[in-house]
C-alpha cells in the first residue's frame, strides 16, 4: 500500500475511472474475499453474489467499483441493502496477508488506550472506509454524471464547467415546464372519462 494515500481521491478514481487506469494508478486490488462479487448475478440478489470464481485484477476492481456505486446510491428494498451491509463488512472482516503477515480482521483493539478502532491493512481496506465515512458527501453530478465530493448540500454538479454548461439547460426547461404547467391549468380533460 501506498505509504501516504490520498483515499479521497483514490475513491473517486475507483468510482469514475476504467479498471485499467485504476489499475495503472493504485494498483492492485484484494478481491471480496474466497466469496467474490459477481454483478451478473446481482439482479436476482445480492446475497447470491457472494458466491463466484477468482477473477481477473480488472474484473475484481470493475466488481468493486459496481459495490461502492451502489452503496453510495443506496438500493431502496431492505434486504439488498442488508446484502450491501454484509459484502462490506466482509472487506473488513477477510483475513489479508501481507507479507507472510496474516491479519484476521481490520479491527484493532488496544485494551490500554480502551479503544477498538478500524485500521486499513491494505487499498481495499482504506477505499471502504473513505466509503462509511464520505458516502453521504460523495455525489453524481447531474450532468457528466461524474462521482463528486459536495462542498455543499446543495452542490448537483462536479465542477464550475458542467454547472456552467447545465445552467441554460436547465432555464430552458424550467420554461417548458413553466409553460406545460399553465397549459395544464386549462381544462382539456375530465377525469374518470376513458376515450376507448
Ligand atoms: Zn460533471
Amino acid at each position: 500500500m501506498v505509504a501516504v494515500l490520498d483515499t479521497r481521491r483514490a475513491l473517486l478514481a475507483l468510482l469514475n475511472s476504467s479498471a485499467e487506469q485504476f489499475l495503472s494508478t493504485y494498483g492492485w486490488l484484494r478481491g471480496l474475499g474466497p466469496q467474490d462479487f459477481a454483478p451478473e448475478k446481482r439482479e436476482s440478489s445480492l446475497r447470491d453474489a457472494l458466491v463466484g470464481p477468482p477473477y481477473t485484477p480488472t474484473q475484481t476492481v470493475e466488481r468493486v467499483a459496481e459495490l461502492f456505486q451502489l452503496a453510495i446510491s443506496i438500493p431502496k428494498e431492505p434486504h439488498r441493502i442488508a446484502a450491501l451491509n454484509l459484502l462490506l463488512s466482509h472487506i473488513f472482516q477477510n483475513p489479508v496477508t501481507i507479507d507472510g503477515t496474516t491479519q484476521g480482521s481490520a479491527l484493532t483493539v488496544d485494551i490500554l488506550a480502551g479503544t477498538v478502532e478500524p485500521r486499513p491493512r491494505d487499498l481495499l481496506d482504506a477505499l471502504a472506509l473513505e466509503l462509511m465515512h464520505s458516502r453521504k458527501v460523495v455525489a453524481r453530478c447531474a450532468l457528466c454524471s461524474k462521482f463528486f465530493y459536495r462542498q455543499w448540500n446543495k452542490d448537483r454538479y462536479c465542477s464550475p464547467l458542467c454547472g456552467d454548461e447545465a445552467r441554460p439547460r436547465q432555464q430552458a426547461d424550467w420554461v417548458a415546464k413553466d409553460r406545460a404547467k399553465k397549459k395544464g391549468k386549462q381544462p382539456q380533460t375530465k377525469k374518470g372519462r376513458k376515450t376507448q
